[in-house]
């Protein structure tokens, strides 16, 4: 190098770091070299720096919301039987992960069915597949949220916190159903709803029915209120299905099915069914 050279080198260095640009600064050199060595031209040179800035951005992007959406591990799509639940269609589960068509309006996800039916498993798998499409996503229990927003509440906090979640398209809230009496008092879960009524969506589950949902909210007319915002604009999925655990373990026992990879099979047990 000459000596200029040296010179232009160290403020490009300075310049891309100021830019906040890294891929580029990690890259620049090497392919200066290859792009003088092979004559290309200038813009060639310039559209490939950008291009791998463009890439590393997006790998960026996507890791800072998987993070974000603190997603249950090894709950996928691909991992989801779709056979043991054939009330749920899997073309339209596949064309609610795309995300397009209810996420820019704010719709919802209501999905029912009791303990062990994959209601975690599926939502956690359409989070992730949203994620994965470039929306923003968390997925929380529902008591936990509860209990951060009756915290932020008696810090006169409420609007800010539920005005902080704008920042998600879809907001997964994980078993409602267990939000106990004294959260509901509160009623910070209807401000939720209320707040991102036709705004933002919400993929709620549930192991009861509508009709119990009356220990959620502190009285009858909040109630009928939150089921009415949520249902307006909302896709419900009924998983009535067997627990998919006890299933599985019952499979294993009878010699069906995934090949027993923990439990060993007791010819002498009475088979249950
Ligand atoms: P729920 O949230 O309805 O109580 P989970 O989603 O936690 O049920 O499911 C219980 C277990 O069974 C989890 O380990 C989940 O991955 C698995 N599971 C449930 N349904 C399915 C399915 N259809 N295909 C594959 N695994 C499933
Ligand atoms: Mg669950």
């Amino acid at each position: 190098m000459t000596r200029t050279n040296i010179v232009d080198a160290a403020r490009v260095e300075l310049l891309l770091n100021e830019l906040r640009l890294p891929s580029i600064r990690l890259m620049w050199a090497k392919l200066a070299e290859q792009s003088d060595r092979e004559g290309w031209p200038a813009a060639r040179f310039l559209a490939v720096l950008a291009e791998h800035e463009m890439a590393d951005r997006g790998r960026r992007r996507f890791e800072r919301h998987l993070t974000e959406a603190r997603l249950p591990a090894g709950k996928t799509l691909a991992t989801f039987d779709f056979e043991v639940v054939p009330m749920v269609s899997k073309a339209q589960v596949m064309a609610l992960a795309s995300g397009d068509a209810w996420l820019e309006k704010g719709a919802n996800i209501l999905l029912f069915g009791p303990p062990g039916g994959g209601k975690s498993h599926l939502s956690a798998a359409l989070g992730l597949a949203l994620v994965e499409n470039g929306w923003r996503v968390l997925f929380v229990r529902t008591t936990d949220l509860v209990q951060q927003l009756q915290i932020a509440r008696r810090e006169l906090a409420l609007e800010s916190a539920i005005a902080k979640l704008d920042r998600y398209d879809l907001l997964i809230l994980d078993d409602i159903a267990y939000v106990t009496k004294d959260q509901a008092e509160t009623s910070v879960l209807f401000e939720l709803i209320a707040a991102r009524y036709e705004r933002k969506s919400m993929l709620i589950t549930a192991n009861q029915p509508f009709g119990e949902w009356g220990k959620i909210f502190p009285d009858q007319a909040m109630t009928l209120a939150a089921i009415d915002r949520l249902v307006h604009h909302a896709t419900i999925l009924e998983m009535n299905v067997e627990s998919y655990r006890r299933r599985e373990a019952l499979d294993q026992k009878r010699g069906r099915g995934r090949p027993p990879t923990h439990a060993t099979i007791n010819k002498t047990e009475k088979a249950d069914g």
